[in-house]
């Protein structure tokens, strides 16, 4: 599904290198998760493979579905079958959020060449997903996230992803800022689009969302590397014992 080599990312700005060989392959069906000390890299890595500007890619190689992402702009890579739950979603005034994900999955079916939905089919869509997750009538009418909860904003990343049907989902740190039952919800949303045709990266600090979402590889990320590679256990050794022990081993 997706496959990272040696890559080495850049600020465009200043001279400040932050991914440093970055390698990672995740096959079809799988959920990796990617652990590590705050500024290890986890973000910027999630940004350069959707196509956030501002960063030089001045090594290395990432393809989705043998594609080289690198060379589309996001919209061709968000068509290609990559989505990003954001850290720090954005709130986007004067776009009510239904318009949004309508625009948004009907530019998806056109780049994949399928029919567009009826307003009927989107609205039955949206409702039924919207449900699940806990999202009332009056949050999908406002604003994209204007006003939003951070624990709003987060769901609403996961209700983007089930309505855009992605093939490689990158949720970076959406266990941030929920409280109990709203990780409980968000990770029964992503259970529920667990397939064998679609791959899961999930960057987080807690192993607590690894007992909701259960990963099948666990990664540590630090200095812009990915440091260690093991199973579920790694990440209850990192929340029992913290990185010290794994970063002495490794740097
Ligand atoms: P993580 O998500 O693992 O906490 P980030 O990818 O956000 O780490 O950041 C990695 C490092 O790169 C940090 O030292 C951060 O300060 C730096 N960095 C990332 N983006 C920028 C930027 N636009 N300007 C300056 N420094 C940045
Ligand atoms: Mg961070
Ligand atoms: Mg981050």
């Amino acid at each position: 599904m997706l496959e990272i080599k040696n890559l080495h990312v850049e600020l465009e700005e200043e001279d400040k290198k932050i991914l440093k060989g970055v390698d990672l392959t995740i096959e079809a069906g799988k959920v990796h998760a990617i652990m590590g000390p705050n500024g290890s890299g986890k973000s910027t890595l999630s940004y350069v493979l959707s196509g956030k500007s501002g960063y030089t890619v001045t090594d290395g190689s990432a393809n989705l579905l043998g594609e080289d992402l690198l060379d589309m702009d996001p919209e061709a890579r968000a068509a290609a079958g990559l989505f990003l739950a954001f850290q720090y979603p954005v709130e986007i005034p004067g776009v009510g959020n239904m318009t949004f994900l309508r625009t948004a999955v009907n530019a998806q079916r056109k780049a994949r060449g399928e029919d567009e939905l009826s307003a009927a089919e989107f609205l039955k869509s949206v409702r039924e997903k919207a449900k699940s997750l806990k999202i009332d009538a009056d949050m999908l009418k406002r604003p994209v996230n204007v006003g939003f909860s951070g624990g709003e904003k987060k769901r609403n990343e996961i209700l983007q992803m089930a309505m855009l049907e992605p093939k490689m989902c990158i949720l970076d740190e959406t266990d941030s800022g929920l409280d109990v039952d709203a990780m409980k919800l968000v990770s029964d949303g992503v259970n529920a689009l667990r397939d064998a045709g679609r791959s899961f990266l999930v960057i987080t600090h807690y192993q607590r969302l690894l007992d909701h979402i259960k990963p099948d590889v666990v990664h540590i990320m630090a200095d812009g590397r990915i440091v260690k590679t093991g199973g579920p256990e790694l990440a209850l050794e990192v929340e029992n014992n913290g990185y010290a022990d794994i970063l002495a081993e490794v740097l």
